[in-house]
């Protein structure tokens, strides 16, 4: 299969969108920006088209997937019943980076799903995904777009280096703004729960919800025969080729750990301003700047694949805000690999 790839401008965004729109209404899989990683949509309705989503990704048929809808109306149709918390945090987040879990309804088919009661749903507020959903008419079904277990794609390159000859379309809407996936909160528990950090910050669900726990695995490894409570949780995720190791201490500690290492032999990913002090260096955002650490991360860990990293020393990020999401990949990068220094 040839994979088109359109670079969507203002001008041409009610027509590149309605041929998605006719491939994805066709039962087709398509390569979309959103703001938090590039996604890859089938119709949410059509259990054959979802099955292309699996094939192309190699991704396990117990991962379920997120629903992406245009406006929160059309959430009714799609879980048994709206509570008063979704419509609270639709009103303060949506359209954007957060995703919610609810009893679904029989409308959404058991392959989005993986077979749980439950479904995803988020509204994105991307232009383009806005408008491909739109045109397409229906909820779309849509995963991070990369190859299982490598970095998600945070611009239409590294869709298309991991899609190439897999997907008919791929659309270029620029580079992510976000750069991690979205935030994914339960509302099918007694209390709200995060099982994924992301662009909504866990504070901030707190503002608006109160009471809201924090699920163990977002910083722990699932433990040995435990159920998870996202399926995604359970792989290995976002890892490069690279073997990376998070050294969690002060920049002083960290330059002296990979010195006495041989520099020469190993990479660093570092935060800006601090690649000068090391031969083989890749950087992702400013130190305690959560936003700026999320933009870069997965374009970091590619370009280590690129470099030819083999082991890589990581400095660790802080567990606020959105430096939460950052450690909660890094950490699943690095196998949870982690030297307290
Ligand atoms: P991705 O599509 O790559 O952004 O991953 C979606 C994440 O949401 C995965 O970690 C899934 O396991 C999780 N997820 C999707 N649907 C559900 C659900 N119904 N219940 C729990 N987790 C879910
Ligand atoms: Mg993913």
């Amino acid at each position: 299969m040839q994979t088109e790839v359109i670079k969507v401008t203002p001008e041409n965004l009610a027509t590149a969108a309605e041929q998605a729109g006719a491939l994805l209404r066709d039962g087709e899989v398509v390569g979309i920006p959103t703001e938090t990683v590039y996604g890859l949509a089938a119709n949410a309705f059509d259990e054959t088209a979802v099955s292309k989503i699996f094939k192309a990704k190699g991704r396990p048929q117990d991962n379920p997937l997120i629903v992406h809808i245009a406006k929160f109306e059309e959430l009714e149709a799609l879980v048994t019943e709206v509570p008063e918390a979704a419509k609270q945090l639709a009103e303060a987040f949506w359209p954007g980076p957060l995703t919610m879990i609810l009893p679904k309804s029989d409308k959404i088919p058991d392959a989005v799903c993986a077979g749980l009661q439950t479904v995803a749903i988020r509204c994105p507020s991307h232009p383009v995904a806005h408008a491909v959903i739109e045109k397409a008419g229906v909820p779309l079904a849509a995963p991070s777009a990369n190859l299982s277990g490598s970095p998600s794609p945070t611009n239409a390159k590294y869709v298309y280096d991991d899609m190439n000859g897999k997907i008919p379309l791929i659309l270029d809407g620029g580079q992510s703004a976000v750069g991690v996936e979205s935030t994914v909160v339960t509302l099918a528990l007694d209390r709200p729960r995060v099982l994924r950090p992301g662009g909504v910050t866990v504070e901030q669900l707190r503002a608006v919800l109160h009471e809201v726990d924090v699920d163990e695995a977002v910083v722990k490894p699932l433990k040995k025969g435990a159920v998870a409570a996202s399926p995604g949780m359970k792989y290995k995720h976002y890892a490069p080729k690279a073997e990376i190791t998070i050294l969690k201490g002060s920049f002083e500690q960290f330059k002296a750990y990979v010195e006495a290492k041989n520099a020469e032999e190993h990479f660093v990913l570092c935060f800006e301003g601090e690649e000068k002090d090391f031969p083989h260096a890749v950087t992702y955002g400013r130190c305690g700047d959560g936003l700026s650490e999320a933009n870069r991360l997965f374009d970091a860990l590619r370009e280590l694949d690129e470099q030819g990293a083999k082991t890589v020393f990581a400095r660790c990020p802080s567990e606020n805000e959105v430096g939460l999401a950052v450690y909660n990949r890094l950490l699943r990068a690095a196998a949870f690999r982690v030297v307290e220094l």
